[in-house]
């Protein structure tokens, strides 16, 4: 299989070089020159596999030949033993056609374990083949910094570096990420704020000497082998609620348009997915688009439900290539409009294909309280309040999915990461997972370090290891 880019003037790449480079060198964003099809025999003969087993066959369509079979069904198996319940990604009924499927049984109890757990694996891997080490640099407010640690901890030939700003993440979220001891583990608390920390970023990612000196790479979320990892968990539900015989529909707390994409994914390669919802909160850009077509950017608003609070959804310029009949230039002048003017042009021919597959909706933030206290109150469920995001705009849209047909809405995180959301709708704080429940007693370990790209690279350069 090979990769095309979205602007269409960068190299076709196969999956492993698509994997190590990111973003592509005309500015685009990688995806499969096809779409690989799967016939509806080949899904029944799937069904009834275990999620490590799907996650084969799906992931294989994606990687071609580049990494030896035995090789990824290893890492693959891997990745989700590590995960906390034994289906990886139960689905669990909250009313009549109505579901959740739990994507927070991983290490950081988030959905991005799910590829992140992968990508660890197929980068260590990459370098191993190459001979190379390479190192994960990142910054974070809080949340996607455990879950790259977790992806990278004890991994050969990765060291990570997280810079998260003093004294400004949450308990929870800094200890996720401090008490993880491996030797490859690098956090550093910032005197600054996340701005600083993510300039300090930008400006190494930026020096091209010091990149390639210590092989730096970053594991953002425009990175395909994510999205692809994504593509296995629709095909998991679908199936287990009686898909290629049946339709399902699904609703998805959005934010980079990441997950939801990979969901678009699954159904252009075949799945019968009746609806895609996208459901986003008061930071609804993708909502208004695939509403009235008005994709036009406005501040950042923090929210109850902050993973989400993002205006400018990165890979949306996937589908829009998609939307544009794959044409690069299309899309680069489309992007180049929009980031000129804050308007993208869209015409309504394109606006009405999105529509035919996407549905979308937005709730704000009493409303994502009030749905985490009405779903407890049903049915003792407690949600974290992305998942009650995603709830609430599936009720609101349910007209637009055919009767009878079921409704999956994607669990994103685990409540106990959202602890003050949860007591404010609920009255109680959710426990965290017995695996988790002695996090406030571990040990810590991090360095400090004055919002400065020249110390901080001159630690990275001390603190990796053996190079
Ligand atoms: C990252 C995240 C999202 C948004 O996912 P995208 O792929 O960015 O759309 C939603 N919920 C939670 C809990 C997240 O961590």
């Amino acid at each position: 299989m090979q990769y095309i880019s979205t602007r269409g003037r960068a190299p076709r790449l196969d999956f492993g070089q698509v994997l190590l480079d990111g973003l592509a060198r005309d500015g685009g964003l990688y995806l499969p020159e096809s779409w690989p099809r799967v016939e509806p025999a080949t899904m029944r003969a799937w069904r009834g596999l275990d999620y490590a087993g799907l996650a084969k066959q799906v992931m294989r369509l994606f990687v071609g030949t580049t990494i030896a079979p035995a090789d990824l069904d290893r890492m693959i198996d891997d990745t989700y033993a590590g995960f906390g319940h034994k289906a990886v990604a139960p689905l669990k009924q909250l009313g009549a056609n109505e579901w959740v499927m739990e994507l927070f049984h991983g290490p950081t109890l988030a959905f991005k374990d799910f590829a992140l757990q992968l990508l660890g694996r197929l980068f260590d891997h990459a370098l191993d083949r190459s001979d190379r080490r390479g190192v994960i640099l990142g910054a974070t407010s809080g949340d996607t910094g455990s879950a790259a640690i977790e992806a990278c901890r004890d991994r050969a030939r990765l060291d990570v570096f997280i810079l998260h700003p003093l004294g400004r993440t949450s308990e929870v979220q800094r200890r996720q990420m401090t008490t993880v001891l491996s030797p490859n583990v690098h956090n550093i608390a910032i005197r600054g704020t996340f701005d600083d920390a993510q300039d300090m970023v930008k400006a190494a990612f930026g020096d091209e000497a010091f990149r390639d000196q210590v092989g730096l790479t970053a594991i953002n979320s425009i990175n395909w082998a994510r999205i692809a990892a994504q593509v296995v968990y629709y095909f998991h539900a679908a199936l287990a609620l009686g898909a290629p015989d049946r339709e399902v529909a699904f609703a998805v707390p959005t934010g980079n348009f990441g997950d939801v994409y990979a969901g678009y994914i699954a159904a252009s390669m075949g799945l019968p997915v009746a609806k895609l919802i996208v459901a986003t909160n008061e930071n609804d850009i993708l909502a208004r688009f695939f509403r009235n077509g008005d994709y036009s950017s406005a501040g950042v608003r923090p929210t109850w439900s902050p993973s989400m609070d993002i205006q400018v959804a990165s890979n949306f310029e996937r589908l829009l290539f998609d939307l544009k009949g794959r044409d690069g230039e299309a899309t680069a002048a489309a992007i180049r409009t929009f980031r000129e003017t804050g308007h993208l042009p869209v015409s309504d021919a394109e606006i009405a294909k999105a529509r035919l597959l996407f549905d979308a909706g937005a709730a704000d933030d009493a409303r994502t309280i009030d749905t985490i206290a009405r779903v407890f109150a049903e049915t003792g469920e407690i949600l974290d309040p992305h998942t009650a995001v995603g709830v609430a705009v599936a009720r609101d849209r349910r007209e637009g999915v055919p009767a009878g047909t079921p409704v999956v809405v994607l669990a994103t995180a685990h409540p106990a990461k959202f602890p003050d959301a949860v007591e404010k709708a609920i009255g109680r704080r959710p426990a965290l997972p017995a695996r988790m429940a002695d996090l406030m007693e571990r040990p810590e370990r991090y360095d400090t370090l004055e919002a400065d790209v020249s110390i901080l690279t001159s630690h990275i350069l001390s603190h990796r290891r053996n190079a």
